[in-house]
């Protein structure tokens, strides 16, 4: 019995220490002057993000948020850490400086930029949690975490912040001249596809309230409720796959 309870009291300790474990911000020292403009820009969309994670959704490993440095953005598993390199940062910022851009009017290049990274941030969230938590994911992991990014930054920022990084997959699909064999095999779905992805679920959040982002075309497309579905079952499941750790962690 004696040994039962030391199991039982064991394995609480075990829950409450792991379930505390604070995910962290770990900084590459930046070498250039840009570097440490990139950083200036960047750290505070990372201590939002690092303070979101730490309150609405817990790990039960401690993780490490690195900026600067290294290859990116990704989440390492076996680091148990997010990276996110300076380069990165500046890209992005450089494409929503671009003629091509069409956020000039509602939102400037460094706005965007704030947005898009901390949607990018978030689908590397999204791939932590289905590592840490062991998220059934039943189709492209990536797509999945697409959508999780999309929905916290709906919950948690605006549409017109989440709309931000459809603007950036559809700058990205712009670069393509020809599509290879290489971007069919690709982990991820086709940018343009990525773009859509994130207006349905924007759309899906409010039909009505939204209705000026779609066209005549995707009206039509999506005249069963599609978008709404999709928000509406993709915002259960991630509820649900992210509560427990929720209700486990200490105040
Ligand atoms: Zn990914």
């Amino acid at each position: 019995m004696r040994a039962f309870i030391t199991v039982i009291s064991a394995t609480l300790l075990l829950i409450s220490s792991t379930v505390n474990a604070a995910t962290k911000l770990e900084v590459t020292p930046a070498k250039s002057a840009e570097e440490k403009a990139v950083l200036k820009f960047t750290k505070p969309i990372a201590d939002e993000f690092i303070a979101l994670i730490n309150k609405e959704f817990p790990l039960y490993k401690p993780m490490i948020v690195r900026l600067g440095g290294g290859e990116g953005p990704h989440f390492d598993p076996e680091k148990m850490e997010i990276a996110v390199p300076f380069t990165f940062v500046t890209q992005v910022l450089q494409r929503f400086r671009s003629p091509d851009a069409e956020i000039e009017g509602y939102m400037t290049a460094k706005e965007a930029t704030r947005h898009a990274v901390m949607h990018v941030l978030l689908h590397e969230l999204g791939h932590a949690l289905v590592y840490d938590h062991d998220i059934p994911i039943l189709g492209k992991e990536e797509d999945a975490v697409d959508n999780f990014a999309t929905l916290v930054m709906l919950w948690h920022q605006g549409a017109e912040e989440t709309l931000a990084s459809a603007e950036l997959f559809a700058l990205f699909d712009l670069e393509v001249e020809e599509f290879s064999e290489a971007h069919f095999w690709g982990e991820h779905s086709l940018d343009a596809q990525r773009a859509t992805s994130v207006v349905c679920l924007v759309y899906g959040s409010d039909p009505d309230k939204y209705e000026y982002l779609m066209g005549e075309q995707q009206k039509e497309n999506d005249r069963e409720g599609h978008c709404q579905y999709e928000y509406e079952s993709k915002s259960r499941n991630w509820e649900r796959a992210t509560e427990t750790a929720r209700k486990l962690r200490k105040p």
